[in-house]
């Protein structure tokens, strides 16, 4: 179980039976030939596709109308010859060919539709796609009966479960279910408490079927997103994959922040992108071999395996062009593995992650699972290079020298009194607009050094900061998001608010935006107290939403403040990445530092090509030990260094993508 690979292809298979000739092109040396062409340890193979289709011959379902021979045991046997792992693929949440014949096993919205806009989902039967089946119905028999059949009969290093989570259903079996216990389809909760239910029965099923067999097989179950603060549901698998394709609806801010929640669950995790121009299931699409570079090397450095989507072509060849392309990452993957292996991330600082907490954020579609304001502090930490770890609740705090309460982080019960116990050990938070306050919204739940007044009813309003900003000095700065009116109590004031003269309206406008301020005092923006600094304003959505220098440049200044001793410092452009790992029975510190800028092509789509190498990075990490040695990996190129009341400084000649710098002790 410990030899996770680091070099993994998941290779989708979704053939319709329209098509003939069904992987017969299919060869072993150009399977195998490929697999080394693209560096590959691992390679996720089809046991049945969201068609509804087999690979292989089959009792507990229908091979493929146009496939002739036994293609997942021809794959298993080709990749186990040169040495590579073959997890087994199930569309389990999709069957498309049980779904014309089954329809009264599909999940149903209340509207008895089969997907809701703007589901990835067919909206009916009208339109091409698939539906989504509901485990409340005999299909997870049928399905769990597949799953005892592919592990029997195959080596399979593991099953990959597609398409499956928690889901509502409103479906005839589901509001049964519900009438049963006393509750109807009308109990929202009662239809959420089922929901989980069903699929707790439903990972236990595949967990009994699959160990009853195979004892300790690799399971996992896909759902596009690890949920932040469900570590019962992450339990459920033996490890993680974090499906998040950049230009495939995700974004580059999902990963990071997926990653730096998932490493403390002490599972291991992948990084799953692809190969593609836009997102699963685009023949002919290609990325730049720079974009992949830079994605697996952003994988690693945050503690997880790589993983790249490709999908077969029906006849069963694969594509030389996507293999020389994953190569090109994966080659140098190898090469960094080393450095990688049991590396724990350091952090200074924590972000409460809101999904944990279950507070609904901004965000329609894949981009609600990073949400506004998270993803907002997650771009300002990566842009400040603030070691960060997301976290839930369930975390120590004490790990930490700060936790940030972004945007929305209303305090009562247990999180207040975790919270009480991290100041009294001397911890401070960084709260900004509702975060601090009590359940109610109308009073501080933490001694911020000011009294909450009112909401403010100018919007949006200036922040004016009684310190200069590191790039634009000193002035009255808009601030678009909601504002809080306080008063001070006790605090220091950073920094003041200034209304402007009215809102804009019908008939007080002035200009082409919003009013100018009115350049009164309007009470503190930004106040110190004891428990740490808190902002009067939603910043992180705010910058998620404009992305607006002086938000950035406010909030470093306040981490600043709180973290006179940062852990990490360094000159590396806003658009590069560091991280710090430790790799403790190896007795050294691997810093990563990473660079490249993701631009807007097409609409939507952020797109890597260009990767200018940046030179003379200078770096400072403070560390306990005395270190011995600092050289680049993996070429083990020293470079000078100098360790002043542990604080080590030295100067990285030339980053090109990643760079890897190794700190023994
Ligand atoms: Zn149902």
């Amino acid at each position: 179980m410990n030899d996770f690979a680091f070099r993994q292809v998941h290779l989708d298979f979704h053939t319709s039976e329209e098509i003939a000739g069904i992987g017969s092109k299919f060869s072993k040396q150009q399977f195998q030939d490929m697999l080394k062409l693209g560096y590959v340890n691992s390679v996720t193979v089809f046991s049945k596709c969201h068609h509804g289709w087999a690979y292989h011959p089959t009792k507990a379902n229908e091979m493929h109308p146009g496939l002739k021979f036994d293609l997942l045991g021809a794959m298993i046997e080709a990749a186990h010859e040169i040495g590579v792992k073959t997890p087994v693929y199930i569309s389990a949440g999709l069957d498309e060919k049980m779904a014309r014949r089954h329809p009264e096993w599909l999940r149903r919205f209340k509207d008895e539709k089969t997907a809701n806009f703007p589901s990835p989902w067919a909206q009916d039967f009208m339109h091409p796609g698939f539906h989504e089946f509901c485990f409340n119905s005999p299909y997870l028999d049928y399905l769990i009966k597949q799953i005892e059949e592919v592990t029997a009969n195959y080596d399979a290093d593991g099953i990959f479960l597609d398409i499956v989570g928690v889901r509502p259903c409103y479906c005839q079996n589901c509001i049964a279910a519900l009438r049963k216990d006393g509750n109807g389809p009308r109990d929202e909760k009662a239809v959420m408490a089922l929901a989980e239910k069903v699929y707790a029965n439903y990972t236990a099923r595949v967990e009994k079927a699959v160990n009853s067999i195979k004892p300790g097989m690799r399971i996992f179950h896909n759902g596009g997103h690890i949920r932040r603060g469900r570590r019962d549901l992450a339990s459920m698998n033996t490890h993680l994959e974090l499906e998040s394709l950049p230009t495939g609806g995700w974004g580059y801010d999902h990963f990071p922040l997926s990653a730096r929640y998932v490493q403390n669950l002490g599972m291991y995790y992948l990084g799953m992108t692809g190969r593609f121009h836009t997102s699963w299931g685009e023949f002919g699409g290609y990325k730049h071999p720079n974009a992949l570079r830079y994605e697996t090397a952003l994988s690693i450095a945050n503690g997880a395996r790589c993983s790249i989507g490709d999908q077969l072509h029906p006849e069963g060849f694969m594509d030389e062009a996507t293999y020389s392309l994953i190569g090109t990452a994966y080659k140098e993957v190898a090469e960094k593995e080393a450095w990688c292996t049991g590396a724990v991330n350091i952090a200074d600082v924590a972000l409460l992650s809101l999904e944990a907490l279950n507070i609904k954020d901004e965000g329609e579609g894949l981009a609600k699972y990073s949400g506004v304001s998270e993803a907002g502090a997650v771009r300002m930490l990566l842009e400040g290079k603030v070691l960060f770890d997301v976290i839930d609740t369930l975390e120590d705090f004490n790990k930490y020298k700060l936790v940030i309460l972004p945007d929305r982080v209303r305090i009562d019960g247990d999180l207040k009194e975790k919270l009480d116990g991290y100041f009294q050990s001397g911890g401070k938070v960084l709260a900004t607009g509702e975060s601090g306050l009590n359940r109610e919204g109308n009073c501080f739940a933490l001694d911020i050094g000011a009294e909450w007044l009112d909401v403010n009813p100018f919007k949006p309003d200036y922040f004016k900061p009684h310190f200069e900003l590191k790039s634009l000095r000193n002035s009255s700065f808009i601030f678009y998001s909601q504002g809080q009116k306080i008063k001070l109590a006790g605090g220091i004031e950073l920094g003041h608010r200034e209304d402007p003269y009215f809102n804009r309206d019908i008939f007080t406008f002035c200009s082409h935006q919003h009013t100018p301020s009115s350049l009164n005092n309007a009470g503190p923006g930004m106040v110190e107290g004891r428990a740490g600094i808190y902002f009067a304003w939603n910043i992180f959505e705010d910058y998620a939403t404009k992305g607006s220098l002086v938000l950035k440049e406010s909030i470093l200044f306040a981490l600043n403040r709180l973290l006179p001793e940062k852990r990490l410092e360094t000159d590396l452009p806003a658009q590069g990445i560091t991280t710090l790992t430790e790799q403790k029975s190896l007795n050294r510190y691997v810093n990563h530092l990473l660079y490249a800028s993701p631009v807007k092509r097409g609409t939507g789509i952020e797109v890597i090509e260009d990767i200018l190498p940046i030179y003379d990075v200078n770096v400072s990490v403070r560390v306990p030990h005395k270190v011995k040695k600092v050289y680049m990996a993996p070429r083990k190129q020293e470079i000078r260094f100098n360790q002043e009341n542990g604080k080590v400084s030295y100067t990285v000649p030339k980053l090109e993508c990643h760079q890897m710098i190794v700190l023994d002790y």
